[in-house]
């Protein structure tokens, strides 16, 4: 089976509302159509305006955290039923920076990916080891650990609305990304690891993107990897030319 292309961009706490509004209507003239699912994970304030802007485009807007709860004395937290009717139609959980700066550990991703399948919402999951890790031959092992703790018993059905995001911590906004055969092969490990605990048919329709300083010069390369499903994309994301010229690269 042939995984369609997602390319999702990570604008991270950049973008007003207005400044979202005006970037999709900029984004729509330069991609019309295009082969490839268009996401786009921008900052609470600015969701309902973007989902209203996307209505007539193609492009799916969606959040950058969730709490795991349904709802309660969280001060400053949004749950995923306020994301819901925001407009958002997906969200991007364990973020390393969110697990670096904000201390969330794989139980706390668990429970956030099942509050977000819960409620209609695909969940992102990111996954991804330092450069430490790397050099200690341990990236096997973290990968393996924070796919086993972080989806933990999920069912076959929940996993068909899971999307995974390999995000080296080393290549994000390093402007360093991984070489394709890295990231193919850390692609590689992560669809392993899901055949072997849910079986080849659901590891072989799971969407595995790659993340860390993707820009034009390179996500050709990256996106012609047979186990790189898309992009997830920060810095380059925040520029609709840029952008853009990321999802011409889908062949
Ligand atoms: C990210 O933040 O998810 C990311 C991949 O950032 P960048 O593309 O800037 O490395």
């Amino acid at each position: 089976m042939k995984r369609q292309k997602i390319i999702a961009g990570n604008w991270k706490m950049y973008k007003t509302a207005k400044e979202a509004v005006h970037f999709i209507q900029q984004l729509q003239k330069l991609i019309p159509s295009s082969k490839a699912r268009i996401l786009l994970a921008v900052p609470f304030t600015a969701l309902t305006a973007a989902a209203e802007a996307a209505h007539t485009t193609s492009f799916a807007i969606g959040a950058q955290n969730v709490h795991e709860a349904v709802e309660g004395p969280y001060t400053g937290e949004i749950s995923a039923h306020m994301l819901k009717e925001a407009g958002a139609k997906f969200t991007l959980i364990g973020h390393s920076e969110r697990r670096r700066l904000f201390h969330e550990s794989n139980l706390l991703i668990h429970q956030k990916i099942k509050r977000a399948l819960s409620s209609g919402l695909t969940p992102i999951l990111c996954v991804g080891e330092t450069l430490v890790e790397r050099s200690d031959g341990a990236t096997e092992a973290v990968l393996a650990e924070q796919l086993e703790e972080g989806l933990g018993e999920l069912s076959l059905d929940q996993l068909a609305h899971l999307v995974i995001a390999y995000e080296p911590v080393w290549a994000i906004g390093t402007g360093k990304s991984a070489s394709p055969q890295v990231a193919d092969e850390a692609h590689l490990l992560c669809r392993n690891f899901i055949a072997k605990k849910w079986g080849s048919a659901a590891a072989e329709q799971l969407p595995i993107l790659y993340g860390g300083s993707v820009k034009a010069e390179n996500a050709a390369e990256l996106l012609n990897q047979p186990n790189v499903d898309g992009a997830l994309v920060g810095g380059a994301s925040l520029d609709p030319a840029a952008f853009a010229q990321i999802i011409q690269s889908v062949g």
